[in-house]
């Protein structure tokens, strides 16, 4: 995981040329990587979806997601970290922490997911691995431990050997390999077998009073984690490697310490010893301790935990993580079986949808091929092959009948941004029809709608960059042709205070009778409440029966708005009473009494609209400092704090998403390309009442339409 650009494919090339997986290496530059496969990842040069693939390193198999770095396809890091046991995050050694780098940590912490840094790209110029070490410490709140140090030379000489002067690890030099600080021997890369072999050998001559330093530096920092590190290190008792391994490993697994490395994934250097790393430090299946989940029966999510140890000899308990299209036409549905053993043959209980499910094949994703498996073990990975329609969905529990377990779906992040798409002819339609549905099964961030008022097609989803890509296939993977409009900002209502609102919905046909009342309050939530729904009624005055009905008006009420057609948020809902008619009471009377209801007390919550605004970071050179700014200024931007390193500054900002369409293009022309940005979803705030006015009027004369 890792910022845009900081070289997780790169190092995820080599990584499957040095385990064997693959016979030549894949440059992104080329388009020529075996994860990027998707034809738009190929032209861009960025990762969208993440690739998961199995190799060996050192008789261990290791599953591996490159994830996307782009912050519009966060779901896709999302549910990597919600799968993987181990991270590594991969540092441009010039660049430094970037946002995305900090997003995805915060990520990786939220899922107390043990990881490794990577600082890459140390043949760069201005490559400091020293300085991103100290970002690490100051931006993401981490524990960086360093466990080697790079080998540079200063520019000029041709080697380490011709080193003269002081300082061995001068910014610009060039790096020549590493230097293990457990071992304390040096490594260099032969560059004829495109780093497949390398030598160990004694650290040069003038590099040993740095590495010895750096050695101190690293036991000091394993010691102060670690009791039994600590009582060795002060009985001054000889450290063996493997005892240092161990505390790390101890360290690491805890959450406590990152070991950090450094190398050159471009140049082949540095990759053997992140693998070595992987396979020393981070955990393997064995050491999570257990899974846990509810079970399925219980509806109300109230009963106790279950609990799965990760061995082949408990109930299944699997989690479907990631639906792909196959080339065959079915489909390919990745899943981490996290206790028990998944076979080939077996029925199985699909938890979250209630059904059995039959399993016909399963398969193994090497590099560029796969391979046919007869079952997934506790802790592995692999995809289920259903050729003859797969109802298998992202987020589903697959388990044992026998032994029902439910486990956690993973967060699913609320589309920012949405585009009208209109097919062209009646076939286009259905084309298209079938394209979202598709894309829609393999990517839960984007959402399909249609819009009530205009009956246009909108798909929604995470950012500009996420909505292109999705047009993009559905124009030429899937040959749709259509009119596609401009990205307009998905707004949401909420209200400013409390409110009561009741409906009885009484209606006559011919003899029979309709009927249905429902009493309910309504009251603001904090920022990022979501909306929450609560049955307060007792069964005398709403039979349980017409319950699901009364939910369902309400919250179809609540997707659709009152002010001006957008879904509200940060609300709570409580029902807290109503009546029936034993004769007349239907579902249908019970469900529009409360939408009824919660529209007459929406309307008088003092509603309001909400709109996006994203966090924002710029980095530019000083002399377009003034440009950047004013543009933001006038983009309602507000400066939240601008840092600077020679020559360069970064600016944080927060903006409305509705003035940052085509901010991309706008950036590099003003900057001649020389600035860079990136942005995320921050936060959703009230919008100013003059842009509220008119969106409510824009929506009425929608509807008058
Ligand atoms: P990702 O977006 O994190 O997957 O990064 P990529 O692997 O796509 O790499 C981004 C760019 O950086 C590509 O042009 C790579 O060739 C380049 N790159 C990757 N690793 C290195 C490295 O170690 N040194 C240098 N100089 N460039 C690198």
């Amino acid at each position: 995981m890792a910022h845009v650009d900081a070289g997780k494919t790169t190092t995820t090339e080599r990584i499957l040329f040095y385990s064997g997986k693959t016979s030549r290496i894949g440059e992104v530059d080329e388009g020529s990587t075996v994860t990027d496969w998707m034809q738009q990842e190929q032209e861009r040069g960025i990762s969208i979806t993440a690739a998961a693939t199995t190799f060996a390193w050192r008789n261990h198999l290791v599953n591996l997601i490159d994830t996307p770095g782009h912050v519009d396809f966060t779901m896709e890091v999302e549910r990597s970290l919600r799968v993987l046991d181990g991270a590594i995050a991969v540092f441009c050694a010039a660049a430094g922490v970037q946002s995305q780098s900090e997003t995805v940590w915060r990520q990786a912490d939220r899922y107390r997911v043990p990881r490794l840094a990577f600082i890459n790209k140390c043949d760069r110029e201005g490559a400091e691995p020293e300085r991103v070490m100290a970002e690490i410490k100051a931006r993401l709140g981490a524990n960086p431990i360093a466990i080697q140090a790079p080998l540079f030379a200063p520019r000029g000489l041709r080697s380490t050997r011709d080193i003269v002067l002081e300082s061995a690890h001068a910014t610009g030099a060039t790096f020549e390999g590493v230097i293990d600080l457990i071992t304390m021997r040096a490594r260099t890369w032969d560059e004829p077998s495109f780093g497949a072999t390398f030598s160990d050998g004694p650290i040069p001559h003038l590099h040993v009073p740095i590495a010895s330093r750096a050695r101190e530096q690293m036991l000091e920092n394993i010691a102060e984690l670690d009791d039994e590190l600590m009582a060795s290190w002060i009985a001054g008792r000889e450290l063996a490697p493997e005892a240092i391994r161990a505390a790390l490993r101890r360290v690491t697994l805890a959450g406590r310490g990152v070991p950090t490395l450094v190398g050159a994934a471009f140049k082949n250097q540095g990759i053997h010893n992140l693998l070595d790393a992987v396979i020393d430090y981070l955990p393997s299946p064995a050491d999570i301790p257990e899974i846990r989940g509810r079970d399925p029966q219980d509806l109300g999510g109230t009963a106790t935990t279950i609990v799965r140890k990760p061995a082949d000899s408990e109930p299944l308990a699997a989690l479907a993580f990631k639906v792909q299209s196959d080339d065959a036409g079915g489909q390919l549905t990745f899943v981490r079986v996290y206790a028990g053993c998944l076979r080939v043959g077996d029925t199985v209980l699909n938890a979250t949808k209630g059904h059995l499910e039959q399993v016909h094949r399963l398969v193994r994703m090497f590099a560029n091929h796969r391979e046919d498996i007869s079952q997934i073990e506790a802790g592995m990975i692999g995809a289920v092959i259903d050729s003859r329609g797969s109802r298998l969905a992202n987020g589903d529990t697959l388990c044992d009948p026998r032994a029902g377990i439910l486990l956690d779906a993973m967060a699913v992040p609320n589309p920012v941004m949405g585009i009208a798409v209109e097919p062209e002819t009646l076939e286009d339609h259905a084309k298209l029809a079938l394209a979202l549905e598709r894309i829609a099964l393999e990517d839960p961030s984007f959402r399909v709608r249609t819009d009530t008022d205009s009956g246009q097609i909108i798909i929604a989803g995470m950012g500009e960059l996420h909505l292109e890509i999705v047009v993009d296939r559905v124009l030429r993977e899937f040959g749709v042709r259509a009119r596609v409009g401009s990205p307009q900002v998905a707004y949401r209502e909420t209200l400013t205070r409390k409110a009561e609102g009741e409906n009885k919905f009484v209606r006559q046909l011919g003899a029979r009778g309709e009927y249905g009342h429902v009493r309910l309050l309504i009251e603001p939530t904090d920022r990022g409440g979501g909306y929450v729904y609560e049955n307060r009624a007792v069964a005398s005055e709403i039979p349980s029966e017409y319950a699901p009905a009364v939910e369902a008006g309400i919250t179809e009420a609540v997707e659709r708005g009152v002010l001006a057609g957008h879904p509200m948020t940060d609300l709570r809902v409580q029902v807290v009473g109503g009546s029936f008619h034993p004769i007349d009471s239907n579902n249908y009377a019970f469900k529009a009494a409360g939408g009824k209801a919660l529209v007459a007390a929406a309307t008088k919550a003092a509603p309001t609209v909400l709109e996006p605004v994203m966090a924002l970071e710029v980095t530019t050179p000083d002399e377009y400092l003034g440009e950047v700014l004013g543009d933001l200024h006038a983009r309602r931007g507000k400066v939240a704090g601008i840092t600077g390193r020679p020559g360069v500054q970064t600016v944080a900002c927060f903006v409305p998403m509705a003035s940052m369409f085509g901010y991309a293009t706008d950036l590099r022309s003003r900057t001649r390309g020389r600035a860079t940005h990136a942005m995320e979803l921050d936060h959703y705030a009230e919008v100013p009442h003059q842009l509220r006015d008119d969106l409510i009027s824009i929506s009425s004369r929608r509807a008058r339409a």
